[in-house]
């Protein structure tokens, strides 16, 4: 469904090493990305810390940014039952969170079994997507405005299509498009709303970059270490804050809302918003499914079977 980019006043295990304390965990080092894996999960590592290789150095080269140190990120597989302080560390973040990143203390996580949840695609798609909160939070020393971290965040992972047009235009022809302030809250609010502030705000960081380029994101980033995000946005986009959003808002409800609505095909999207609540129901049956498997060969077999 979201991600989650925590706060540092969570309660944690005292040190990262906590989280994987006691078990048996295998590593890969791409650049100053230190993935984690449960021993048996291995190939899946490899296949992330290839596409990391690939992937990783080309965000950085389109923000102009990179990781003040190293970082970790653990893999968790969805048959894996969390143990010791990495349960400690998962059970802080909310239940439906494919990723998480703990900024200050440089972790955070992947759960393979959410990982192809909007805003996201694939357990490689969570990972540019918190290995790029990493790179804006060491740019700017933290405190940048949510709905520019998710942004910027949803649109280095991948490009902007047709998941995203769904959701953004369901989202508004049924409500409205809160201003950017709000955005921020809505990150926290109910599961429909925080989707809604992801498409938003990925549009709005979308809009932006056509514009100015992605550069300009990251520089955004750098600035805001030394003034007010506000400040720093008028320094290098070129105009306040607020103009450029009351430009982005005129341009995408017009596409978004208007256009559809105008030119007929509002029931074309109801029909789509139809399709897409029925695959989320489905979704969460077949999750039932699955638990309920679990649950079923936990009683029947008992720890040890091959
Ligand atoms: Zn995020």
């Amino acid at each position: 469904v979201a991600c989650l980019l925590v706060a540092s006043t969570f309660a944690l295990p005292a040190s990262g090493d906590a989280a994987t304390a006691g078990e048996a965990w295998s590593v890969r080092v791409v650049g100053s990305l230190i993935l984690q894996a449960p021993a048996d999960s291995a190939e899946l590592l490899d296949g992330l810390a290839r596409g990391a290789e690939r992937l990783l150095p080309r965000i950085e080269a389109r923000l102009g940014l990179h990781p003040a140190a190293p970082y970790r990120i653990l893999l968790i597989p969805p048959s894996a039952g969390a143990a010791g302080g990495r349960r400690d560390l998962d059970a802080v973040a909310p239940a439906w969170a494919a990723g998480y990143l703990f900024p200050e203390r440089r972790i955070g996580a992947i759960r393979i079994g959410l990982a192809d949840r909007y805003p996201w695609s694939d357990p490689l798609s969570v990972l540019v997507h918190e290995s790029t909160h990493m790179l804006l939070h060491d740019a700017s020393g933290g405190g940048l405005p949510r709905w520019f971290e998710e942004g910027v965040a949803t649109g280095m992972e991948r490009s902007w299509g047709v998941r995203d047009v769904l959701v953004y235009s369901s989202s508004l022809l049924v409500g409205r498009l809160p201003g950017l302030q709000e955005m921020d809250a809505a990150f926290e609010a109910s599961e429909e709303q925080a989707r809604a502030a992801y498409a938003a705000s990925f549009d709005f960081v979308h809009w932006v970059a056509r514009r100015r380029g992605e550069g300009a994101l990251g520089a955004v980033a750098l600035e805001a270490r030394d003034r007010p995000f506000a400040e720093a946005w008028e320094r290098v986009i070129g105009e306040p804050l607020s103009r450029s959003e009351r430009s982005w808002r005129h341009d995408s409800l017009l596409l978004y809302r208007w256009l559809p609505a105008l030119t007929g095909t509002a029931t074309l999207w109801m029909s789509i918003t139809a399709l897409a609540l029925l695959a989320a129901a489905r979704r969460r049956a077949r999750d039932r499914a699955i638990l309920q498997r679990w649950s079923d060969e936990e009683g029947d077999t008992g720890p040890g079977t091959p």
